[in-house]
């Protein structure tokens, strides 16, 4: 009986694989297709990046750095109004990359990662679970003593827990240009229902432009406006699935989720990969799979952590969906210089933002 299995092997789950093995467990990771495919995400990072990978990481996944932002109220020829630090503010990586990375950091602590086993059930006893998979020879079954859901926004581990959804699934596309750009400023176009657009320099590694909104929006359509108003050719479109809003409870007796299928993300830019991996340093700190009661400890540990900064991100996406005159006048009133860190919008009410916005002339 394995201490561990862990459905999902992106960030999160990868994360915990490795932590939970650095601490001795037994721990088996079974992700559905080949790691970090298909690609669904813009890997727009802060640099805090970098405190969760080994080695070499940095040679090998980084494509650009960036000091700051445009917001647009309309499209590409809008006005823009600048946000920016006077350090570097984030990093643009190689995300199928970093999830081949973290998985080998896995495999080096000891868990034992399987790539083509896709999880088709998972059935929780008083002192066991049961977890089925469909794998290269058939169907396979193993027993944990736990089981981490790390299965994305779509969870099927949350679901065979009966665990509530998130909130809400937002829809987000995206797609590249051949452009070779290292410009260090991301430019944010508020003409998504509710969300919005985005162009992101990516260096050698060309131009990502994108855009997210929630279901019932003609995603395409404002893509497609998008595209138009900057006149590019973009190619390997893909889309993927945003959770906003975590449901209250992500925790049974004997499981529990992490990541995306927890909607451990950011209600304000639809980030997830290091809330994701911050909660599994949290489920790996106060998880003992002999002990089901230390999932209450998890359960807290994680929300105590984010809970504030997800408050204010969904205060700070209201303004999303604000009349554009009040847009503009906003925007106008607060671009400039930040001191504000890009996971933490409770950085807002810190030295370090006051006296970014005191310096500015
Ligand atoms: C368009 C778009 C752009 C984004 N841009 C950013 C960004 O710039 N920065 C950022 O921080 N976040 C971004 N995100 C969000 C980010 O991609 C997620 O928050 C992050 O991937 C969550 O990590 P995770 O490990 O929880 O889930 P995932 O990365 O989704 O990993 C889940 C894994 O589980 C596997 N899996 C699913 N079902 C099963 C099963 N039944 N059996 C076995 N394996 C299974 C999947 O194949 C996958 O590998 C973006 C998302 C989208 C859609």
């Amino acid at each position: 009986m394995y201490d561990f299995v862990v459905v999902g092997v992106g960030p999160a789950g990868a994360r915990f694989s490795r932590r939970a093995a650095e601490s001795g467990y037994d721990v088996l990771a079974l992700e559905k297709g080949t790691i970090g495919t298909p690609l669904a995400c813009s890997g727009h990072v802060s640099t805090d990046i970098w405190a969760f990978t080994g080695d070499g990481a940095r040679e090998e996944l980084f494509q650009n750095e960036i000091y700051g932002a445009r917001f647009h109220v309309g499209g590409p020829h809008s006005d823009a109004y600048p946000f920016y630090k006077r350090e570097v503010a984030s990093n643009v990586i190689d995300r199928v990359g970093l999830d081949r990375h973290l998985a080998d950091l896995a495999r080096e602590a000891g868990a034992d990662v399987r790539e083509e086993h896709t999880v088709t059930n998972v059935t929780e006893h008083p002192d066991r679970v049961d977890v089925v998979a469909n794998g290269p020879d058939g169907t396979v079954e193993f027993e944990a003593k736990m089981v981490a859901g790390c299965d994305g926004p779509r969870s099927r581990v949350r679901d065979a827990l009966e665990l509530p959804e998130p909130d809400e699934l937002l829809h987000g596309v995206l797609a590249f240009s051949d452009e070779d750009d290292g410009e260090d400023f991301v430019d944010v176009h508020l003409t998504a229902p509710t969300f919005f657009a985005w162009r992101i320099p990516r260096g050698e590694a060309g131009v990502e432009y994108g855009l997210a909104a929630p279901p019932g929006v003609e995603v395409t359509k404002h893509f497609e406006e998008l595209i138009d108003g900057y006149e590019i050719d973009v190619t390997h479109r893909c889309s993927g699935a945003i959770p906003i809003g975590p449901p209250d409870r992500v925790t049974t007796r004997r499981g529990f989720l992490i990541g995306d299928a927890a909607a451990q993300t950011k209600p304000f830019t639809g980030g997830g990969i290091l809330y994701g991996m911050t909660s599994a340093d949290h489920a790996a700190d106060a998880i003992d799979p002999d002990r089901p009661t230390t999932l209450e400890a998890y359960e807290r540990a994680w929300r105590d952590d984010l809970e504030r900064d997800q408050a204010l991100g969904h205060w700070l996406r209201r303004a999303y969906s604000l009349p554009e005159p009040v847009q503009r006048v906003g925007l106008g009133a607060l671009s400039g210089e930040i001191g504000v860190h890009m996971d933490r919008p409770s950085s807002l009410v810190s030295m370090a933002h006051l006296k970014a916005v005191l310096s500015r002339r």
